[in-house]
């Protein structure tokens, strides 16, 4: 049995994002649990689909003691503040001080924090927490799908293990890999080796879904190369491929993949192999993308015929990804071509939820909706809104990603203008489109949509692709943008293509 100290700092961040992540928004719970503390964190992530959930679980079964530190997750959204960096790593400081010794310790990062004075959150992080603990403490962290994985972190940490779906379906198995690999580098005390790779092209968030090729036969190959490699005996002990998250201004911007094992040759080999899979796909990383009115024109044309929704999925507006989750251009084409029945959902705009509220069910509310934050020059939408049904906003998760999650995101509510038929579910906090049940709040049932517009890049697939009857990807103005080469990158490390088979940054 040892003492394993336990704790989590999780941002995603679009360095090209309007809004910052304030200390306020680590502090309060969205879809996610608020910021947790000592011993009220354990039974603070119980059921929710996150890493450290997963981790404390397979701690305990492995007979260790968990002493948790602090736990903290804000949206996707620009840098984080300075004053929520420093606010947090002072309750790491003195946990670290206060409450050890340790014997080891997991973190459960994202990989992808940029804040206001640092270009690397989780390597920044690392390297104060080794500053107290020491270079040979066991260290081993989860990271999230779209961690871009940096030199530091790979060097800091004993080990890192990322998720392996997007949608992100195994979160909180992601932990339980992470702490079961832990527990074995303690237990062995072999020494690992680590081989480290960085892929020199960004891949758009759009293409890097592992529902669909390539990047499902190459998370297929990471597969292998651990267990097959393992069976043979050839000493590998985890394998990390992260896609990287583009839309972060920072030099170590981009994929990349690390590999552990006990035999050094192995370790290299297996990381070369993986290496050269992803480059040999880089052509295979595209699709087809509409703009707004193309794609409500093709949707009325394919509902027609179609027996389930067709799915409309507005990627550049996905607040999992830091967009604002308030922009109308689907909306408005949807409404300028009178797509009856068409509900688009979240549509975040707090006053506009309680003003429908304030109007009641039945009711009618003239008044604009959509583009608070006026992302792109963008207005409201302003028609005769009626208010079908109102909802507190506190439901619990039944999809794949968000499955019980336990959501408190304030006033909601469907409303429809009638000289369209078009419908928008209004919400207060930024969630992202990835669950049923942000419908059924609003008394939608999404399977008898006939057109169904979703906030979301890939996450919704999980849950809204077994019921659509085709995916059609709109590209309208969004703080997320999806094509790479539209960014305004400054600092990038020379020599990385902007998207795959994208022309070369020189810097600017
Ligand atoms: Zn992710």
């Amino acid at each position: 049995m040892a003492r394993i100290a336990v704790g989590g700092f999780q941002h995603e961040t679009n360095t090209f994002a309007p809004q910052q992540a304030t200390w306020e928004e680590f502090v309060r719970a969205d879809a996610w649990p608020p910021l947790l503390r000592g011993p009220e964190m354990i039974p603070g992530v119980e059921g929710f689909n996150i890493p450290i959930a997963g981790a404390v679980k397979t701690l305990a079964e492995l007979g260790h003691e968990v002493v948790p530190l602090s736990w903290a997750a804000a949206a996707p959204a620009s840098y984080v503040t300075e004053d929520a960096f420093e606010r947090m790593w002072a309750l790491f400081d003195e946990d670290l001080r206060k409450l050890g010794p340790f014997d080891a310790i997991y973190l459960d990062l994202h990989g992808a924090m940029v804040a206001e004075h640092t270009e690397d959150g989780e390597g920044e992080l690392l390297k104060r927490i080794r500053a107290i603990v020491g270079g040979a403490m066991p260290i081993v962290a989860s990271l999230d799908y779209h961690a871009n994985l940096t030199p530091d972190m790979a060097a800091l940490a004993t080990a890192l293990v990322g998720y392996r779906t997007y949608p992100h379906i195994d979160m909180a198995e992601t932990g339980r890999r992470a702490a079961g690999l832990l527990d074995k580098l303690m237990r062995e005390k072999r020494p690992v080796y680590r081989a480290y790779r960085q892929l020199d092209f960004l891949i758009p968030l759009v293409w890097q879904c592992t529902f669909i090729e390539p990047a499902k036969s190459i998370f297929d190959l990471v597969d292998e190369l651990e267990a097959g490699e393992k069976s043979h005996n050839q000493g590998i002990v985890s394998v990390t491929h992260t896609p990287g998250f583009p839309p972060a201004d920072i030099a170590q911007c981009g994929p990349a993949l690390v590999v552990y094992g006990h035999d050094k040759e192995a370790v290299e080999a297996a990381a070369d192999k993986l290496a050269l899979a992803v480059k040999g796909q880089e052509r295979a990383f595209d699709g087809e993308l509409l703009d707004p009115d193309a794609a409500a024109l093709r949707a009325i044309e394919l509902a027609k015929t179609a027996r389930k929704p067709i799915v409309l999925a507005d990627v550049q507006d996905n607040p999992g990804a830091g967009g604002t989750s308030d922009t109308i251009g689907l909306l408005a084409a949807l409404m300028r071509h009178k797509a009856k029945g068409a509900v688009i959902g979240m549509l975040v705009d707090e006053e506009a939820a309680k003003a429908a509220v304030a109007t009641g069910e039945g009711n009618v509310m003239r008044r604009g909706i959509g583009a608070v934050v006026g992302y792109a020059g963008e207005k409201p939408v302003v028609a005769d809104w009626r208010v079908v049904k109102v909802s507190d906003g506190k439901f619990t998760g039944t999809g794949p990603f968000y499955g019980g999650a336990k959501f408190q995101i304030g006033p909601m509510a469907l409303v429809t203008d009638e000289a369209s038929g078009v419908s928008a579910v209004l919400a207060s906090k930024r969630v992202q489109a990835a669950d049923q049940e942000m419908f059924r709040a609003v008394g939608v049932e999404p399977s008898t949509v006939p057109i169904l517009g979703l906030k979301s890049t890939v996450h919704f697939r999980a849950d809204f692709q077994p019921i659509a009857e085709t995916i059609l990807v709109v590209q309208s103005p969004g703080a997320h943008i999806t094509d790479p080469m539209e960014m305004p990158y400054e600092k990038l490390r020379k020599g990385i293509r902007l998207k795959p088979m994208g022309p070369v940054f020189e810097g600017r």
